[in-house]
């Protein structure tokens, strides 16, 4: 899952931002509201994380436009702590939920899973695709009942191919929801990390609609 984060503060930002990662969310972060709206533009980001007080365009700001322009984004807003208008105002402009600062990172992670999952239409917390279950509480991965050891490329890869059983992914659509802004990414990344899947899953785990794409048939 990739994720824009939009907070100006650099403490604050860099926390949120290895935490995604190390929950296996690809975060791409930004630092004013102008560079929020661009970025929304020319990424497939899944959710967005967005703080209030930025420079250029406040929170508000950015979220009035998304809207407006049709992007239906879940976003969550990142409140101050007295903020309870804040909050109001930006559940009623389109906000799918809020944090409140200081948050503790294991709240904000839960949140990100359950308004993702909502955004979804999946009320289960894990995501099943054929053999294979992913638990995103606890970046479990099992196929067959027998837990995968999958690298973070290969999560994110699985989690986006399970996030839509049955439906084929090209390429391009696989790495923009596994790599970020900053990665380098080679022709055959994509094919690299399925062919790794497929070791330690099978070739049935992981579909190969030649000429569109891939992806795991439906449980
Ligand atoms: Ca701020």
């Amino acid at each position: 899952m990739r994720i824009l984060l939009v907070e100006d503060d650099a403490q604050i930002g860099s926390a949120i931002a290895s935490a995604l990662d190390d929950a296996g969310m690809a975060a791409d972060w930004v630092t004013d509201g102008s560079a929020a709206l661009a970025s929304v533009d020319a990424g497939a980001f899944e959710l967005m994380l967005l703080d209030i007080g930025l420079p250029k365009r406040d929170g508000f700001s950015v979220l009035k436009q998304l809207r407006q322009n049709g992007s239906t984004i879940p976003v969550i807003m990142i409140t101050a702590r007295d903020g309870v208008d804040d909050r109001i105002q930006g559940l009623d402009m389109g906000a799918d939920d809020y944090l409140v600062k200081p948050f503790l990172i294991n709240e904000l992670l839960a949140r990100v899973r359950a308004v993702a999952r909502r955004h979804s239409g999946r009320s289960q917390p894990f995501m099943a695709g054929g053999d294979l279950m992913l638990d995103p509480s606890n970046k479990k991965v099992t196929y067959k009942e027998s837990e995968l050891d999958l690298t973070a490329r290969e999560y994110r890869l699985l989690q986006a191919l399970l996030s839509s059983p049955g439906r084929i992914y090209s390429r391009e659509e696989l790495e923009e929801k596994v790599y970020g802004w900053e990665d380098e990414v080679n022709s055959n990344a994509i094919e690299f990390l399925i062919h790794g899947l497929r070791k330690k899953t099978s070739k049935q785990a992981i579909r190969n609609v030649r000429g569109l794409g891939w992806m795991v048939p439906e449980t």
